[in-house]
This record gives C-alpha cells, sequence and structure tokens, in this order.
C-alpha cells in the first residue's frame, strides 16, 4: 500500500528559509499571510532569474482557488509554502492530492508546529507538546511516545505502559 506524504513536525519539507532548485523550471509560492520577510527576500533573489506566481491565501474560497493551480501545474514546478501549521497542513495536502512529492515542496512554518500521539491502546489521536511520556485524552492510557511517526495514523506511536505504582 502506498502512503501519501503527510506534513509531520520532523518533515523532511520544512525548511528555515527557502532554497532556489535551480534545475526546476518554475517556482510557485504560496502564504498565508501579507509578504513576510521569508517571502520577500526569497522574491527578491528569485526576481529575474526564475519564472515563479505566487497565491496568497485568506480562507476557503482563496484555498479552494489554490486547488486548482495545484492541479494544473506542469511537471518541474517547485513549490514553497509560507504559512501558519493549520494552513501549511491544507496547502501540502492539497498539493500532495495534485500530484506533488515531498522532494517538490519546501514549508516555512509560522509559529508553533503541531504533534500528535497515536495511542496503540484505543487506536485515537492525542495533540502532544515535545513530551517523552504522554497520558491519552480518550482512554487514559499512560502512553511512551514512539521515535516513529505513522504517515497512516497521522501521529507518532505511542506505547501503553502501566505507570509503577508507589505506596
Ligand atoms: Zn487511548
Amino acid at each position: 500500500m502506498y502512503n501519501s506524504p503527510v506534513l509531520f513536525d520532523q518533515s523532511d519539507t520544512i525548511v528555515e528559509k527557502f532554497t532556489m532548485q535551480p534545475e526546476r523550471r518554475k517556482y510557485l509560492i504560496i502564504s498565508d499571510q501579507k509578504k513576510t520577510d521569508v517571502v520577500k527576500h526569497f522574491m527578491n533573489d528569485i526576481e529575474q532569474q526564475v519564472q515563479y506566481e505566487s497565491y496568497e491565501i485568506n480562507g476557503e474560497a482563496d484555498l479552494e482557488k489554490v486547488n486548482e493551480v495545484l492541479i494544473l501545474q506542469k511537471m518541474g514546478t517547485q513549490l514553497y509554502i509560507a504559512a501558519d501549521w493549520d494552513n501549511a497542513v491544507d496547502i501540502f495536502t492539497a498539493a500532495v492530492e495534485a500530484g506533488f512529492t515531498e522532494e517538490d515542496i519546501q514549508t516555512v512554518i509560522y509559529g508553533p508546529k503541531r504533534r500528535y500521539v497515536y495511542c496503540m491502546k484505543c487506536y485515537r489521536l492525542n495533540e502532544i507538546n515535545k513530551e517523552k511520556e504522554a497520558q491519552c485524552s480518550h482512554c487514559d492510557a499512560m502512553m511512551e511516545v514512539g521515535p516513529f511517526f505513522s504517515k497512516v495514523r497521522k501521529g507518532y506511536i505511542g506505547y501503553p505502559f502501566i505507570p509503577v505504582k508507589s505506596f
């Protein structure tokens, strides 16, 4: 079974700043805010060097338009996403559905990245921070947060354990 790429906090597509990909024919930049420094600097760098398009999204309607734009791209387009976590996930997911691979995408996240653990006892997701152990909010099991992110489960695998009782 083929697992589509999913955006997660350790994803290879997440970068501090965008870098040029000279072998690409075209750049597509999608951001969710008025041009921030990250986007502005990058546009200055690439100006007159490469063909590019940029879009700003601000709500559902724009996201639909971005969907159309993504589907119309030819092979060889490099996608740059600059957005907060939730918007980045939406854009990334739309891009993957439109046929982009992880190598075709660079993502700059504004603000915190979300992280999820998948409970192996009740098979549900919990949002977590950086902790190594977490309690499942659905079944109360204590879990050790494993190092493996499951693209199918969309979370890090959480291994339930019985806490040692202190008397
Ligand atoms: Zn659970």
